[in-house]
């Protein structure tokens, strides 16, 4: 239950903790919450020899926005997030998401960059980022570039950040006015990361669904979009055989552990019945 050794930086600005991180190199991890992090050295899975700690750095916290987007800093806390009337206002997913993540504390420390950035199957804010067409801006020794979301995650804790980068910010379209969302997220108790969890994102037109979008949580190596049963809940009454199909395709792109959240079956069939009643209820907000 305590970590190996390591260094300590926290610079004060955006430009010193991309320095640090090119000169510490492969060894050296950015610091956000810790609530991932810090757990994970304790029990030796990370034993990084330097932290670079981004909390002093001013330009990576807040929310605004951009045009037809929001732009999130990397450091924003879910606390923060759940606290933003503009931001529930836009992207209402994104707080109803942020309230079933972990408890007060961990909200209060946690952000969503480090969310984002950690890898974990279990973190619920991929999801919807895969959903919503989010982009994450990256900066390191190269310099800065913008990585889609649904290109970001490779597997369990790999993604598509090279070693030395860094998120500095997310960019999410707002999505049109009226659409409907819902998070579904079954978990053993309060606090728990999701034995399966569900996001859905559509619009509706004339009682038909217009738009859709499925995100999947914990139920494979990496978030999941579920591309397949959105296309079959296209332009459809949400009708119950049409569901049925789309169920049946999300459910057959998962591929969960059998751990101590259940079987890998039981998972998988939770993933589904997630997915039904995030249908549901974003049909229900829809306007
Ligand atoms: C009891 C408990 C329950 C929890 N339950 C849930 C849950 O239900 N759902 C959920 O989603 N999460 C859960 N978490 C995790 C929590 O939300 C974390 O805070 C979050 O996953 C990571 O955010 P962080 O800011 O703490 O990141 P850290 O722990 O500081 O970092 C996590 C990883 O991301 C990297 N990183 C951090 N910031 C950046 C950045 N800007 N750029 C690049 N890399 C970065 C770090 O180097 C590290 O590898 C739980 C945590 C605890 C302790």
């Amino acid at each position: 239950m305590i970590p190996g050794a390591f260094a300590y930086h926290r610079p004060a600005s955006l430009s010193d903790a991309v320095a640090l991180l090119a000169r510490l190199g492969e060894e050296a991890r950015p610091l956000a919450g810790g609530h991932s992090l810090i757990p994970m050295m304790k029990l030796r899975l990370a034993t990084p020899q330097a932290l670079v700690d981004l909390a002093a750095i001013e330009e990576l916290r807040g929310i605004r926005r951009d045009g037809d987007a929001m732009v999130i800093g990397a450091t924003t806390t879910m606390a923060e997030l759940i606290g933003s009337a503009e931001l529930a206002a836009a992207i209402p997913i994104l707080r109803e998401t942020a309230l079933v993540i972990a408890d007060p504390q961990v909200r209060a420390r946690g952000t969503i960059g480090g969310n984002v950035a950690n890898g974990d199957p279990g973190n619920d804010m991929p999801a919807l980022m895969l959903c919503l067409g989010a982009r994450y801006t990256a900066i390191g020794p190269a310099g800065m570039r913008e990585l889609p979301a649904r290109d970001f995650y490779q597997g369990a804790y790999l993604t598509a950040l090279h070693p030395a980068e860094m998120l500095t910010a997310i960019t999410i379209p707002v999505p049109p006015a009226g659409h409907g969302w819902a998070y579904e997220k079954l978990k053993r108790k309060i606090g728990d990361y999701a034995t399966a969890a569900a996001a859905v994102v559509l619009t509706m037109k004339d009682g038909r669904v217009a738009q859709v979008a499925i995100g999947l949580t914990n139920v494979g190596d990496t978030p999941l979009f579920a591309k397949a049963a959105a296309a079959i809940l296209a332009g459809s009454t949400l009708d119950a055989p049409t569901v049925d199909r789309a169920v049946a395709a999300a459910e057959a792109i998962t591929s969960p552990a059998s751990d101590g959240r259940g079987p890998a079956e039981y998972r998988t069939r939770m993933a589904g019945i997630m997915l039904r009643r995030a249908l549901t209820r974003a049909a229900s907000r829809a306007r």
